[in-house]
């Protein structure tokens, strides 16, 4: 090895030991961050609005000797939560980490000014008001021993453009996370908390949105048409943001808190 580089190390062990709930872990991104923090040595407690689905992300980890548990969950449900967290500590006796990843898209195809209020609501529930009802339970469960809290927003938290709805739930989920960054840290608690912004990720939130998309018939005209808006030339993968959730559940961004991980191929810096 030349003096003064660093040694290429191959590491499978970056959250070795910690527990970590992971909601919407049934499909895309809550599927891949899962089973990446699963590789690198976590309990992984999965998540998901279909049981089902939370239980076939499950099974893959343990097939592959992970360690893991499913339950279902609905992340609107503030009872549900204190089950979950309670469960949680139960079966693995700690809560290091939290990923609140479920979230919607809230596509529709009435606009803004024909908007139902319980529509706008619906969409600020399930993104937004679960990122608060998850963060509170979490601080309960790890202010004595600290922990990580990784909020999923999107790029659509800091530019406009997709449904109004998603745009201020996703702003609101950018900024929610600096409050409890600056709040834990105000009262002491080991807690980081820090917020991943993803570009478009080819996952079913981004398919199924076709319908809604004017002139656009095929999933292949819908991927191009998105394409171009990431300089990088390709639309992300799941993988590409279980990376930033893992960096940041991990020990690696130890001082990290209140930061925005931008992963979006360039989308923003247009
Ligand atoms: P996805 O493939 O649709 O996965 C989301 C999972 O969350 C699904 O299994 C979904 O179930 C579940 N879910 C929906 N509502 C729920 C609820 N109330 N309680 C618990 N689980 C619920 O979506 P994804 O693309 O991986 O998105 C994950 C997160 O990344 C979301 O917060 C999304 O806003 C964000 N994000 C995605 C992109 C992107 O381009 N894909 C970009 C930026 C940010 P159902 O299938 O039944 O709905």
């Amino acid at each position: 090895m030349v003096a003064g580089k660093f040694k290429l190390q191959i590491r499978m062990n970056r959250v070795e030991g910690k527990t970590a709930i992971i909601t919407g872990g049934g499909s895309g991104i809550g599927g891949a961050s899962s089973e990446l923090l699963a590789a690198e040595g976590a309990n992984v407690v999965v998540t998901d609005i279909r049981g089902e689905a939370a239980q076939k992300t499950c099974d893959t980890i343990q097939q592959r000797g992970g360690s893991a548990i499913s339950m279902q969950q609905d992340v609107t449900n503030q009872d549900r939560w204190g089950e979950v967290v309670s469960e949680t500590l139960s079966a693995f006796g700690a809560l290091d980490v939290l990923v609140n990843n479920a979230g919607i898209s809230g596509a529709s195809s009435v606009p803004l000014e024909e908007t139902e209020l319980d529509a706008w609501q619906g969409v600020m529930s399930i993104n937004l008001d679960s990122v608060f009802l998850g963060c509170r339970e979490a601080i309960k469960a790890m202010k004595g021993s600290g922990g990580s809290i990784i909020n999923v927003s999107s790029v659509m938290g800091m530019v406009g453009g997709a449904p109004a709805a998603y745009n201020a739930s996703k702003g609101g989920v950018r900024l929610l996370t600096k409050s409890i960054a600056v709040y834990c840290g105000t009262y002491g608690y080991d807690i980081r908390c820090n917020s991943v912004h993803p570009g478009y990720i080819w996952t079913p939130l981004v398919r199924n949105a076709i319908e809604f998309v004017d002139e656009i018939e095929t999933e292949d005209d819908l991927m191009q048409m998105l394409v171009e808006k990431h300089p990088i030339g390709r639309l992300g993968t799941p993988d590409d943001i279980a990376k930033g959730v893992l960096f940041l559940a991990s020990d690696d961004s130890a001082f990290m808190t209140g930061s925005e991980l931008v992963i979006d191929g360039g989308y923003t810096a247009i």
